[in-house]
């Protein structure tokens, strides 16, 4: 399996190479939002999902062309899952620096930071991006669906306290559902904690894709506003971006291996293998294919995609006012 991918342009880092710490989708949480779909392994556990030395070992290879290397701004360690369950966190962080001399970046959901090995390793980091969706316990449960390892007043301190510890960049992100962590209770429990903590930034997105359940449903650009007017209000608060399009943490890296269809592949079983290894992971618009694999805009995407559509072998779907491959 490759386990890099991109680079892809995000609009918070820039060009983003991705490297995917999990074979399959590992996680804590089983999030109903998830873009990614069901957890197929709901652990807390902390093990070597894939060999350290085999995700080194495609770094090092990666970092042997550096024409490659020059198109990368960022290194974002992500995962089909939560990245921080991988024990070899830190050595790979740690290469990454090391190899490729780029600032790496972190998505983490956030729920292992009451680790002491956890924090030293997402220390090696240059930013962090760690996610908590709601201070209370009956929203947890509803949105993010937690293996019953997870006490989400533990996580809480475990964020407030690395935040203390942690110098670099440090943005936290919070997805809000309608009708779930949208209240204006919700919003007062999260800026009770984010009052707590010490934030680069604060970032507020909403179910824009796909999600895995049907019944996750967006909240409106206004109210986005209004809770970012919430939070931002009073001395020292952190500043806070709303993320429109549905960006997200899973958002800034598609998985599409640029190392070995550099600029744009230009054969067509290369762009369809591009094609599908980013709708494994996550529902694609032709806009979103198109800026990964250069086909000349989104109608040539879709006219390159029909004939699968047709054949059964994707799905289109419409979520919000876009369509969506899956
Ligand atoms: S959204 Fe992230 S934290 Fe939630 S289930 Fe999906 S991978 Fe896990």
């Amino acid at each position: 399996m490759n386990h890099i991918f991109g680079p892809v342009n995000s609009r918070r880092l820039g060009r983003s190479l991705g490297i995917d710490l999990l074979p399959r989708k590992v996680c804590n949480l089983n999030c109903i939002y998830c873009e990614v779909g069901a957890t197929t392994q709901l652990t807390c556990e902390r093990k070597e999902y894939i060999p350290t030395t085999a995700i080194i070992a495609e770094i090092t290879e990666f970092c042997a062309d550096p024409e490659r290397l020059n198109r990368v701004d960022v290194v974002t360690v992500t995962a089909s899952g939560e990245p921080t369950l991988h024990s070899g966190l830190g050595r790979i962080i740690t290469a990454l620096k090391t190899m490729t001399g780029k600032p790496v970046a972190v998505l983490t959901n956030g729920t292992t930071l009451m680790r002491e090995d956890v924090v030293a390793e997402l220390s090696l980091a240059d930013v962090v991006i760690p996610s908590l969706d709601t201070a209370r316990p009956a929203s947890f449960r509803k949105l993010n669906r937690p293996a019953t390892c997870l006490d989400l007043q533990e996580i809480i301190e475990g964020l407030v306290h690395f935040s203390k510890v942690f110098t670099k960049e440090l943005w936290l992100e919070i997805l809000f559902a309608q009708g779930i962590n949208d209240s204006d209770e919700e919003v007062q429990a999260l800026v009770a904690v984010i009052r707590r903590m010490t934030l680069s930034r604060v970032q507020l997105n909403t179910v824009a894709r796909p999600p895995l359940e049907s019944f996750a449903l967006p909240v409106g650009e206004q109210r986005l506003k209004e809770i970012a007017d919430l939070i931002s209000s009073g001395p020292d608060a952190p500043r806070v971006d709303i993320l429109t399009s549905g960006s997200s943490a899973t958002d800034k890296v598609n998985p599409v291996d640029s190392g070995r269809f550099p600029g744009g592949a230009t054969n067509r079983e290369e762009t369809l293998e591009k094609i599908i290894e980013m709708l494994k992971r996550r529902p694609c618009t032709a806009a979103d294919i198109d800026r990964t694999c250069q086909m000349g805009g989104p109608e040539k995407v879709e006219q390159f995609l029909e004939p699968l559509v047709r054949s059964g072998q994707l799905k289109k779907q419409s979520h919000g006012d876009k369509l969506y491959y899956q």
